[in-house]
């Protein structure tokens, strides 16, 4: 049970000392781990996959409610108090890997054949968030839904609509794959050492075919990343970088065929309009 004093327990048995450059901050509140596990809907037919399990707190009651449960750990000086904790759940595999250079196909394979829903689970160490979002997002696994805490403010931004600020290349890659659905707030002192920020758990639902149809993916995020290059820039001027300088005026043209004024900012885009967009430049070389 991942309460106050059982951390500060586990930690002082083993003598652990925080990293701050990983990302640990220790969930000790029950009510939040409840939230997180019951937003991500495991049975025992389920699978889960959790991102930095630190002391696992998580993990056991991942544990209790999935079939499977692999966590990937980049601390070494946590693996053998992962085993200590975690004696009492052989379906639960730890292994000691950067997620970020983990062959998630090869895991995927060796962890979970055998169970067509799988979950990642996690509280997400918060220096590298989007990089871990984005390889899970990218990598076409069969990812039922991603259930994460991540910083408020990150996790704003998955959830956000068009017309704001926090509107931006990551609230598209996001509702590209999935829908998002904000569970809950957490503040600090649910943590030890706690952060400086809020927190928030997000859960991403995958879904079956992406948000829009676009011939070429890797093409639609780069118009994407481009039309946001510089926030306060018009659309066509940021899309002249594609278009290039010379035929920035048949690129106006070509946004207003698309039914999307040359002057609007990328942040009053829907999804659907990029998807236009992207064709359209596509079909005219640009
Ligand atoms: N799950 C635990 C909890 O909720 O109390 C710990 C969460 S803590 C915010 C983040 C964890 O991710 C730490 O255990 C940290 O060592 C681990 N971590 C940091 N970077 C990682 C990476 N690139 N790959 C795997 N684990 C990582």
């Amino acid at each position: 049970m991942a309460t106050s004093s059982r951390t500060k327990e586990i930690i002082r048995k083993h003598g652990f000392t925080f990293k701050k450059s990983l990302g640990q901050n220790f969930l000790i509140d029950l009510s939040v781990l409840d939230r997180i596990i019951d937003a991500a809907g495991l049975d025992e037919t389920k699978g889960a996959l959790e991102v930095g399990p630190g002391i696992g707190s998580l993990t056991e009651q991942l544990a209790q409610a999935a079939g499977k449960v692999t966590a990937v750990e980049i601390d070494r000086r946590l693996i053998p108090i992962l085993g200590d904790v975690l004696s009492p759940y052989p379906h639960v595999s730890v292994v000691h890997s950067d997620i970020l250079k983990t062959d998630l196909k090869k895991l995927w394979e060796e962890q979970f054949s055998g169970f067509a829903k799988v979950s990642v689970v996690a509280n997400l160490p918060y220096y590298v968030t989007t990089p871990i979002i984005m390889k899970l997002l990218e990598e076409q696994l069969p990812i039922e839904n991603i259930v994460v805490m991540v910083q408020k403010e990150v996790a704003e931004r998955m959830a956000a609509k068009p017309g704001g600020k926090e509107y931006g290349s990551l609230s598209i890659a996001v509702q590209y794959y999935c829908e998002p659905e904000l569970v809950c707030i957490v503040p600090g002192k649910a943590f030890i050492p706690p952060p400086n920020v809020d927190s928030a758990v997000i859960k991403l639902r995958r879904r079956t075919e992406p948000a829009v149809a676009v011939s070429d993916e890797a093409k639609f995020f780069r118009v994407v990343q481009t039309a946001f290059t510089q926030r306060r820039k018009t659309l066509s001027n940021n899309l002249s970088a594609l278009s290039g300088k010379e035929r920035k005026g048949e690129l106006g043209e070509l946004l207003q065929s698309c039914g999307v004024q040359p002057e609007r900012r990328a942040e009053t885009l829907s999804l659907d309009e990029f998807a236009r967009v992207t064709e359209a430049l596509e079909a005219h070389g640009m």
